[in-house]
Formats: structure tokens, sequence, C-alpha cells
């Protein structure tokens, strides 16, 4: 296990985590590789170029002010979503960027900061390059990264830093079976055999205090959603819809049989609205669907975690615990980036994870758990990723709802199946990476195809 519970959650800025977070942490970590090696004072000139998805949708996902906060020094989980624009503003009006936050160079963006929307590093189709340059012109350092879903980054020619020597873990785990076996023979939950892991890795207070307040930042990102009104940034001229969604739901009848479903569409659509406009929301596992998993517990939280429950705290634990099991089953055998396997590796997984959590909240067995998280990413197979004008609005703020709305019905059916079923979640997850591998690049984040170029942009 490489992957850890605070690699998948991470608090961060939207709108976009593979577009947005990623870049901010990659240009940051090539000014501080500058540092690192003495070199920041002779550098005189930095550039960046953006290949792939990136190129093709990044000024959309705000790639291009993510850089600009990354070189600056800037790191998602810290920059103010409120004064961010500001800083960028103060960049682009006076030419000059302060590296690192501490050497101010010229920055002139139409040459600096270079979208190449013809061509695709082979790393991965999210590629970037950064370049300093002494006063006479001579190079200082040049770097490739990629971006590769869900704020992870990589170098090139070196190891992606989840996959760093870590230290060893309780119960290992490559596979779904693996998990369940483990479970088995240990008798423990994936919620505990999981935490046992991570608590060998960060220590168990660490552990649940991160889960405390990763959880936190969720509940404040669906109350901001909820309670702010207004058009979304970048043109398409979004109306924001949770606030409304939701007065209906505390003002309507109590006795309404699609009132449960409305709360959930609200509260996955208010964290989304507010990822679109680039406010602080929770990687889960990426920015794109990070309303999925907040609003299935919310669900919970309000229906089905009353005063009657001693420690309600133990269900987030169980839930988050549980999620970040199945997310990294994902991410070591398959993929959470849209840019590789389209809308099915975010959406879909942050489903699948949703639904393996809430079995856990419940109670319920790892062969459930197991069933839940199944289901759910069947049922999301071959989505495509076409965001209309490259913003992260239409369709990722509905398919959010949506994803979460799947995510409970997995859970319902897991728990009320006899536990047989004929696909296992390791068939899935290979299912998913192999139809992701196969769909056509066009339909993997880059507004080339699909409701991107067949929905009328007004
Ligand atoms: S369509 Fe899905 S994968 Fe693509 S940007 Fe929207 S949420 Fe992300």
């Amino acid at each position: 296990m490489r992957t850890s519970l605070f690699d998948l959650f991470k608090i961060g800025i939207g709108p976009s985590s593979s577009h947005t977070m990623g870049p901010m942490r990659a240009a940051r970590a090539f000014v501080q590789r500058l540092e690192s090696a003495g070199q920041l004072e002779e550098t005189a000139e930095v550039a960046a170029e953006l290949y792939g998805s990136l190129a093709l949708t990044g000024i959309g996902h705000g790639t291009d002010r993510a850089v600009l906060l990354g070189l600056a020094g800037e790191r998602p989980e810290e920059t103010d979503p409120e004064t961010a624009a500001a800083r960028i503003a103060a960049v682009r009006h006076s030419g000059r960027l302060p590296l690192l936050g501490r050497r101010e160079i010229p920055f002139d963006e139409a040459r600096h900061l270079c979208f190449h929307k013809d061509l695709v590093l082979p790393g991965h189709p999210n590629g970037m390059r950064f370049s300093a340059r002494r006063a006479d012109g001579s190079l200082v350092a040049r770097e490739v990264y990629y971006s590769v879903g869900g704020g992870f980054i990589q170098r090139e020619g070196e190891k992606p830093a989840d996959q760093a020597a870590r230290p060893a873990v309780p119960y290992p785990f490559a596979s779904a079976a693996e998990l369940l076996e483990t479970g088995e023979r240990a008798s423990l939950s994936v919620w505990q055999l999981m935490l046992e892991n991570e608590s060998a890795l960060n220590g168990r207070e660490a552990v649940l205090e991160y889960i405390r307040k990763i959880w936190a930042a969720m509940e404040a990102a669906i109350d901001r959603g909820l309670s702010t009104h207004g058009i979304l940034p970048g043109g398409l001229n979004v109306q924001r819809r949770a606030p409304r969604l939701m007065a209906r739901v505390r003002d309507g009848n109590r006795n309404d049989l699609f009132r449960g479903m409305d709360s959930v569409n609200a509260f996955a659509m208010a964290v989304n609205e507010e990822n679109a406009a680039g406010g602080r929301v929770v990687t889960a596992p990426t920015n794109g669907a990070a309303g999925v998993i907040p609003a299935v517990m919310r669900y919970y939280r309000e229906n089905f975690s009353g005063p009657s429950e001693t420690h309600p705290e133990r269900a987030i634990e169980r839930f988050f615990l549980t999620a970040a099991a199945v997310g990294v089953l994902f991410k070591e055998n398959a993929s959470i980036s849209g840019a590789e396997v389209g809308c099915q590796g975010e959406v879909g997984v942050a489903a699948s994870m949703a639904a393996a959590g809430l079995v856990a909240a419940f109670e319920g067995s790892n062969a459930e758990i197991e069933n839940a998280a199944e289901i759910a990413m069947e049922h999301h197979l071959g989505m495509t990723c076409d965001p209309i004008a490259g913003l992260v609005q239409i369709p990722c703020i509905e398919r959010n709802a949506l994803g979460a709305v799947k995510a409970i019905n997995a859970c319902r059916l897991a728990m009320q199946g006899e536990g047989a079923h004929k696909v296992s979640l390791d068939q899935v997850i290979k299912t998913m990476y192999e139809t992701g591998l196969d769909m056509q690049a066009r339909y993997k984040e880059t507004s080339l195809a699909g409701l991107a170029v067949n929905a009328v942009e007004c």
C-alpha cells in the first residue's frame, strides 16, 4: 500500500485537482528545487509550458492562475481563495513575479506561459515543462512534471511522491481480494485494517485528527455552497442552484418522498459550485468529483446519525477509512485522472468510495463493502470527460449529484443482497482502466468531443 488517506483527501482550491492543484504544486516544486540547489539567486527568467489536456482545457480549469501562484511559492492547502485573484492580477499588472515569494523577476505571461495544444508529452496527457534561465539567457534548469490526477504530481525520471519508500504497514493489500482475505484472517473490518495501516504511516491520533479536519472542510464547503447565490465564473452563465434546491427541501413537505434525494443533490452541487468558483474544497479523490463523498456523508449524518448514537464520530471514521481503502485500490491499480481514463475515473471512483464508506457507516460487512464499491463503479463504466468550454461546470456539477445518489443506491443494493455477486471489485477496476485506455483521447478532458462540441455555449 503506497497511497495514504492523506494523499487521497487533500484540502485545496478549485476548480480542478489535476489542472489547478497539480500544476500549482509542480510549479512550486520546481522553484523549490532551484532554491535547494542554490540556483534561485542566479535565476532571472522562468518559463512554463503546458501540454496535452492541460493546454486544451487549462484556461477553463485555472491552470494559468495556478502556475503563477505556484511559481510565487503558494500551496493549494494554504492559498486563500478570497484573495488569490488580487495576487494574480498584481503579477499581470506589474509584469513582475515574486519567485518563491521572495525573488522578484520580470514575468510576461504571453512569453513565459505557453499552451502547446497540439503536443502531448510521453508520460501522461497532463504534462508541464519548466525552465529557468540566467540574465544572459543560459539555462539554469529545466524539468518536466506530470499532473497525474487528484492533485498528485510526478517529476520525470522520479517515482511519484506517493510511491516513494514508506514505512511498512501491518496489513498491506494490492487488490480487493487481498483486502478481503486479510480482513478475514485478522478478523478486522476494512476500516480497522486501514486505521492500523494509516497509524503505522502517520500515527493514530494524527490520522483521526486529519479525518476530523477533512470532514470539517467538506462540511464548510457544503454550507458555503448552500448559502451562496449568483453566476459561476468562466462565461457560461451557469447559475448556482444549490441554495434554491436546499430551500425547497427545508420549506417543502416533510413527507415528500423525493426529500432525501433532493437534499443529496443539493449537498453535492453545493460543493461542486464552490469548486467551480475556485473555492476551498477537498479532493475526494479529485476536485471535479469533490461533491460525491461529502454529500453521501452529510446525508447519512442528517438522516441516520441521530441523538441516540453515542459516538457519531466513529461513523465518520469508519466512512472515511473505508472510502480511502477503495480509493487506494483505484489509484494503485487503475487511475483517478479524467485526462487518462475519463470521468469514470473521477466521479465513478468517488461514487465507489462513497458507497463503500456508507456501508461501513452502517456497520455492514467487508463483503458488502466490496460489493457496494463494485456496483457503484460498474454503473459508471465508460463515462467520458467532456466539460463544456473546459470549465468544471457542465456536466460536472450535476454529475456529482447523480454520482452521490448512485453511491447510496449501490450501498442499499449491496446491503440487501444475498452476498453472492458475479463481478468482483477487482474485475471492475481492471475493466474501468482498460476502458479508459481504449477511450479516444478527445473524450478525456480535452473539450474536443462529446457535450463540449455538441452543446451550444450560451
Ligand atoms: S466531466 Fe468528470 S472528469 Fe471531466 S472535468 Fe467534469 S468531473 Fe472532472
